[in-house]
């Protein structure tokens, strides 16, 4: 695919959403361009080429709509991670802490098995509390985790620090 395609220019800043002083990065126009969806995939999967990744992890919404095309692209497979009363099957779950309160997200017994090679993936990496989350999940069923990817990382907010235990791997960065 087009190496010259930009990625920025399918990002929309949207301010003040979900709430006053947020600015939200909005992937849509990414998802209205096949081409600019192609380069995304491609990226994503170069540096894990040939790692043997069998499972390609994300947690919902946004995280699916990545994550699908490239399990495909590395012929893994894909499991989902969703929040409480989601999923039909026998699921493992783990509770973590928030800023107010805690969130707990669940996945299927037999989504991954003991020494699985998982790539963890997320449309956007911020304080880093989801993917944290999904990685202590996937290593309470002795998964082993080869890395973490990001379409966008959004700096300062302790993301990094947080999964440093992890090679991650963004497409884009904003400060
Ligand atoms: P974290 O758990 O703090 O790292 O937040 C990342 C999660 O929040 C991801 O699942 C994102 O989908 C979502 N998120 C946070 N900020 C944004 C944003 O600006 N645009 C899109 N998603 C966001």
């Amino acid at each position: 695919t087009d190496a010259s395609i930009d990625l920025r220019d399918y990002i929309r800043d949207v301010p003040d959403f979900p709430k006053p002083g947020i600015l939200f990065r909005d992937i849509t126009p990414l998802l209205k361009s096949p081409a600019a969806m192609s380069a995304v995939i491609d990226r994503l999967a170069a540096p894990f080429e040939g790692q043997n990744i069998e499972v390609v992890a994300a947690a919902e919404a946004r995280g699916f709509i990545f994550a699908a095309p490239l399990a495909i692209r590395l012929n893994a497979a894909f499991v989902p991670i969703r929040k409480p009363g989601k999923l039909p099957f026998a699921s493992h779950s783990l509770t973590y802490e928030l800023e107010y309160g805690t969130d707990t997200v669940q996945m299927h017994v037999d989504g991954v098995a003991p020494m699985q090679r998982v790539l963890v993936l997320d449309d956007l990496l911020a304080t880093g509390g989801t993917v944290d989350a999904c990685c202590q999940l996937l290593e309470k069923c002795d998964a082993e985790i080869v890395g973490c990817a990001f379409v966008i990382n959004l700096k300062g907010l302790g993301g990094e620090q947080r999964l440093k235990k992890y090679p991650l791997h963004s497409l884009l960065t904003y400060e």
